[in-house]
């Protein structure tokens, strides 16, 4: 059966544009979500150091208004940020997360506390790590470069333009144990980083997924009749078009079938046009059911249907819509509504050589008119 038989059920269950909406705004929701979701890890990450910069205090390693300074410099951080993305005001950089921004300002912090407090200055460079890991998360490569350039710039003012001493605090028994949890954590938030980025990274493989699904359906709906989920009369007069060429190529023989409902007013007249529509679909279903692979079946516009058949000589062809012709007639209609019978007639005619596909359908509309002038439910071969 055709491609876009399978299609069929599928074809009336969503309405494609509202989908789309729907994806974008959830696109959008996840987005704002991911934002709040690395802040709030922004936010943990200052809460750990500032407590331990409190075990420090508290061991006299440093002054206490090192971890109230350096929290509010935090808070700072991620509500600066906040404002960034709940105004939108985000939006309007290329990047929306602001991933450069970002660790530029979480570098400086880090620099400017290893110089304020060089006594626990490892813990504020070993947050280094966790800045450019959290950079690396989105950053491209360029970007990648401009946060390294500076965090080098600041390194080296640091270690090269003072005589800073950068200490690691392990005097006293609490401040060994603070010093063993800054490594600790500082490693655990590394990998904790690196965590996220593959569960986004398999969200984003997900959705790009979803993306190409979306995409050969979009295709597919250009292609179908709406009604019918036959191809619709753009692309079978392509196909018609390819199947000639394809056939004068090669030699071999094509034919082509008009088939069209008799008296087929008649039924939306007695039966509704809603009816009618049914036995439309019910039709195009009954034909796919019945034709083989390499048949194009289309809708040519109304109750008026095309069928090529690749490599069929006119009475083979002929057999082929008779068939057709006989099971669409023994159908039980009257399931539809009471006393509805529907039959087809068809004009078959195979392809002569060099005839162009205009010619080739006009021949077969010769033949269906002729059919019709026979009496309907029959197959007139050109
Ligand atoms: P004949 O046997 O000579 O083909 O007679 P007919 O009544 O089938 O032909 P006619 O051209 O007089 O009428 C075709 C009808 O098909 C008229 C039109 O309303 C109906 N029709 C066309 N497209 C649709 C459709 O999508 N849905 C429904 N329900 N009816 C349609
Ligand atoms: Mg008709
Ligand atoms: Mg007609």
């Amino acid at each position: 059966m055709q491609s876009a038989a399978t299609s069929l059920s599928s074809l009336f269950a969503t309405k494609p544009v509202v989908a789309e909406k729907r994806s974008s705004l959830g696109l959008r929701r996840r987005n704002i979500r991911i934002r709040r979701q690395m802040l709030g890890y922004v936010c943990i990450s200052y809460f750990v150091d500032t407590l331990l910069l409190a075990i420090y205090a508290q061991s006299g390693a440093l002054p206490w208004s090192i971890a109230p300074i350096y929290l509010g410099c935090g808070l700072a951080h991620a509500l600066i940020f906040c404002l960034l993305y709940e105004t939108r005001l985000g939006n309007l950089f290329s990047d929306p997360y602001l991933v450069v921004p970002q660790a530029i300002f979480g570098m400086s912090i880090m620099l400017g506390f290893a110089w304020l407090a060089p006594e626990a200055g490892f813990l504020f460079l070993c947050n280094l790590f966790i800045v450019f890991s959290f950079s690396s998360l989105r950053a491209t490569a360029q970007e990648t470069a401009v946060v390294w350039t500076a965090m080098a710039t600041g390194l080296s003012i640091l270690l090269l333009g003072s005589d800073k001493q950068i200490e690691i605090p392990l005097h006293t028994f609490t401040e060994r144990v603070a010093t063993l949890l800054a490594f600790v954590f500082t490693v655990g938030r590394c990998m904790f980083i690196g965590i996220f980025s593959s569960s986004l990274r398999a969200s984003l493989y997900n959705k790009s997924v979803q993306l190409k699904e979306a995409y050969r359906r979009i295709e597919e709906l250009a292609e179908l009749d709406e009604l019918t989920g036959a191809f619709n009369r753009r692309c079978i007069m392509r196909m018609l078009d390819d199947e000639v060429a394809r056939a004068q190529r090669s030699n071999t023989p094509c034919s082509v079938a008009l088939i069209d409902l008799d008296w087929f007013k008649r039924i939306n007249d007695s039966h509704g046009h809603p009816i009618g529509d049914e036995v439309l679909r019910t039709f195009a279903i009954t034909v796919f059911a019945n034709i083989r692979n390499i048949d194009r079946f289309g809708r040519y516009g109304g109750e008026e249907f095309l069928l090529v058949m690749p490599e069929t000589a006119s009475a083979a062809a002929a057999n082929i819509l008779d068939r057709l012709r006989l099971i669409v007639a023994e159908l039980d209609w009257s399931a539809f509504s009471s006393g509805m019978a529907v039959t087809i007639s068809a004009g078959v005619a195979e392809m002569n050589p060099g005839e162009p596909p205009d010619a080739l359908l006009a021949r077969a509309d010769e033949a269906l008119y002729a059919a019709k002038e026979a009496g309907r439910n029959r197959v007139a071969r050109a």
